[in-house]
């Protein structure tokens, strides 16, 4: 690990300020990643400035949206009691990631920017475009086991490790951001980035600006909701597939609405809106769900060794939405 400076930051403008007076400075949340990245020497900041005193408040509004502070740690998220009873796919994704011990540091911002878990992007030795634009893909004919099936590209072919943001991207979640021209805000579903051919640059970030809190807007069905993930181990592991999903099914039996994202296929939570777009008005049964699986998987690609993850993904949807399903009876 390299030398580096520590800064404590106390609001969102002093830690802008802060950190562009430092060369090659880094904002610190609870470090679960940054820190692991930096062992490893794949980061190297010259100054860290801790964000982590900033606001981490839960807030419930009147009309149902959450707004949650960045410095929010993953563990109050997920036990809020709003979260558990309004956004209950929020919840459950939180809580199947990492463990207790990480979950109780980590913050929500800083899940939401975590790195990918590509083995090669941690092995120096290893050919990488993201640690090391234009070095080649060891990826592409290694271990892909976990790797994308969607929106990858010849670049890089990793996938975004978060389970909360794929519950966030099906909540159309905002995320507030704070920067040196001022603040502004964007869809959590348009952060995250596809490689292409720069898979260094993972989101839409501008230089030096930071999450200061994420709005979930109101969604009353969202209270029939749950969050899915399967993975080679109980705990511990990051998803080779998850599903969130919320549905709202008519008194006829139709979908009214439906709201679906999967991780663990893409560089980013990925909405599956075509899925959603072939469940709207559709009676709520197997075979619909199993269509709509086949319409977001259409595009997918194999790699070597994660050809099943196709299917598995399409029998993951179903068994979620069946599973929703019976909850709306
Ligand atoms: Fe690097 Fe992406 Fe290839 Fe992994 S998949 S080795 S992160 S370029």
């Amino acid at each position: 690990m390299n030398i580096f400076s520590y800064q404590q930051a106390s609001d969102a403008v002093s830690a802008i300020t802060m950190k562009k007076a430092g060369p090659a400075a880094k904002y610190l949340g609870g470090g679960t990643n940054l820190v692991d990245l930096m062992r490893e020497t794949v980061e190297q900041p010259e100054m860290l400035v801790d964000v982590t005193h900033l606001p981490g408040n839960i807030e419930q509004r009147a009309d149902g949206s959450l707004l949650i502070g960045a410095a929010a740690k993953n563990t109050a998220l997920a036990a809020h009691p709003a979260v558990r009873s309004d956004f209950p796919l929020l919840s459950r994704s939180i809580l199947a990631g990492a463990s207790a011990q990480i979950r109780n540091v980590a913050t929500v911002g800083g899940n939401i920017l975590q790195r990918t878990r590509c083995r090669y992007f941690y092995d120096n030795a290893a050919r990488c475009n993201k640690r090391q634009p234009q070095a080649g893909c060891d990826a592409l004919e290694g271990f892909n086991r976990y790797h994308a099936i969607l929106g990858a590209s010849d670049s890089c072919v990793a996938t975004h490790p978060s389970d909360m943001c794929v519950a966030l991207v099906a909540l159309d979640a905002v995320v507030h951001l704070q920067g040196p021209a001022g603040g502004s805000s964007m869809p959590l579903a348009e952060l995250h980035r596809l490689p292409g051919d720069r898979p260094e640059i993972e989101t839409e970030l501008q230089p030096d600006e930071l999450i200061t809190a994420i709005e979930i807007p109101p969604l009353g069905f969202a209270r029939r909701s749950t969050y899915r993930k399967v993975r080679d181990r109980a705990s511990y592991a990051f998803a080779l597939i998850s599903v969130a999903a919320a549905l709202d099914i008519d008194e006829g039996g139709k979908v009214r609405d439906v709201r679906l994202a999967l991780g663990g296929v893409a560089h980013r939570p990925w909405r599956a809106m075509k899925a959603e777009a072939a469940l709207k008005g559709q009676v709520a049964g197997t075979e619909g769900f199993r269509a709509a699986a086949e319409a977001e998987l259409a595009d997918a690609v194999a790699l070597s060794e994660n050809g099943f993850k196709i299917e598995l993904a399409k029998r993951t949807i179903v068994a979620v939405l069946d599973e929703l399903k019976g909850d709306n009876a």
